[in-house]
């Protein structure tokens, strides 16, 4: 892992994970007094608020908004780190856990105390690498408040926040419907506070140097530093510290740059889009600017695909996989998703005859589960069909109309 001018990974060593007194050294304690009142912790939130932080998990909502919404004079919410990390493309939350835990520790411990928490507990993966960093960081600390552990399996729709919320209150980490916002009501009843971990790393530094601190870097649309995991064909794959706004070509750069001739970029994971590499390369890593091009940020993950590579074929494998890791519980994943893994692999067979079912069931796909994971594989199909329409063994009208109208509106990841 390589960091260039990081905050989150600044004194990050190969040796191992930040020891307490190496991150105390780095990053100065952990200012908590008079954050466990009333009036300093609306005033720790509306510096969050100011800041500009958005969540690091996927939808890129404004933290200081979903800090609003879980207080209240006569409310203890939960806070709840979601390190579960299921998209194989991301690996940023793992390698964060693993290197600077205690970031991620501080964070929670002042997220819990300005927001007078009732439970704190941070969610891994229960093989997740980084779980044995965050169980020796426990050990040397002495907080406030006790922060628990749970372990998750390890499952794709398990890191959905509703899982979370579902599995601490069931043991079940399957997405859940019914309306119910973890906010309103979440595990236990109670008003439940769900942030990616390097959501909290962020916050730990904020708390130390606040809003206008944060602001000096990244743009104002999308302030700070960020982690992106960068995959494919560069020389050196990995987990990166960058400022936002930094060009997706840059971004391959600092990955030891591309290996040969790139065709197409996947931005923000399984459940993003594909975007050519000619539009991708000058592109701001920024939500703004990614949102303008027909992508999300989404996991903030980047894979560079060479040109050698077959896009439609990369993409059925992917939708494969995602239909595979539903829950199964609703008719758009039971029969949606296989459906569309079934087109997209006739495609590659060279049956032209699958693309007009496929577009069929992309179009009515969308928002009809009671979570967002069809979403997240309609708009990968929906990319892969534009980006890569001279793979489609189409009549010229069937080619026409992948480019024309495959794309769909981008939202929030899960
Ligand atoms: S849409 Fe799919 S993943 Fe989401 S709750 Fe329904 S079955 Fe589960």
């Amino acid at each position: 892992m390589i960091a260039a001018s990081p905050r989150l990974l600044s004194g990050w060593s190969a040796a191992g994970p930040i020891q307490l007194s190496a991150h105390l050294r780095e990053h100065g304690p952990l200012p908590l007094s008079g954050l466990d009142t009333a009036a300093g912790g609306r005033r720790w939130i509306a510096e969050v608020a100011a800041s500009g932080l958005r969540g690091r998990g996927g939808a890129g909502f404004p933290t200081g908004r979903k800090l609003q919404a879980v207080v209240g004079e006569h409310r203890r919410p939960v806070v709840v780190a979601n390190g579960c990390e299921g998209d194989p493309g991301s690996s940023k939350d793992a390698a964060l856990l693993a290197v600077a835990p205690h970031l991620v520790l501080d964070g929670l411990i002042a997220t819990a105390v300005a927001t007078r928490a009732s439970r704190v507990v941070l969610c891994t993966h229960d093989r997740a690498p980084g779980l044995r960093s965050v169980r020796a960081a426990l050990s040397q600390r002495r907080d406030p408040l006790r922060i628990e552990l749970a372990g998750l399996p390890p499952r794709y729709v398990a890191s959905a926040e509703s899982s979370l919320v579902n599995f601490l209150n069931t043991g079940r980490a399957v997405p859940t419907s019914g309306g119910t916002r973890a906010y309103e009501r979440g595990v236990d009843g109670r008003p439940t506070l769900v942030c990616n971990v390097e959501t909290f790393a962020h916050l730990a530094l904020l708390s130390r140097h606040g809003g206008r601190w944060f602001r000096e870097r990244g743009t104002a649309d999308s302030p700070g530093t960020t982690l992106v995991t960068v995959s494919g064909a560069v020389a050196a794959a990995g987990v990166y510290e960058t400022d936002f706004g930094t060009t997706i070509g840059d971004l391959a750069a600092l990955a030891g740059g591309p290996t040969g001739p790139i065709r197409a970029v996947l931005v923000g994971g399984y459940a993003g889009s594909w975007l050519p590499a000619t539009i991708a390369e000058c592109l701001p890593f920024t939500h703004a600017d990614l949102g303008a091009a027909g992508a999300s940020l989404g996991i903030a993950a980047l894979d560079f695909l060479p040109v050698e590579r077959s896009g439609l074929r990369t993409t059925a494998r992917m939708l494969r996989y995602l239909a595979d890791e539903s829950a199964g519980q609703c008719g758009p994943c039971r029969f949606g998703l296989p459906a569309i893994a079934d087109d997209f692999a006739r495609l590659t067979r060279g049956v032209p005859a699958a693309h007009t079912p496929l577009h069929r069931r992309l179009q009515t796909l969308t928002r009809r589960g009671a979570c967002a994971h069809p979403d997240g594989a309609v708009r990968l199909a929906a990319s892969a069909l534009s980006t890569f329409a001279d793979e489609i063994p189409a009549t010229h009208s069937a080619r026409g109309d992948a480019v024309g109208r495959a794309r769909v509106p981008n939202g929030g990841r899960r």
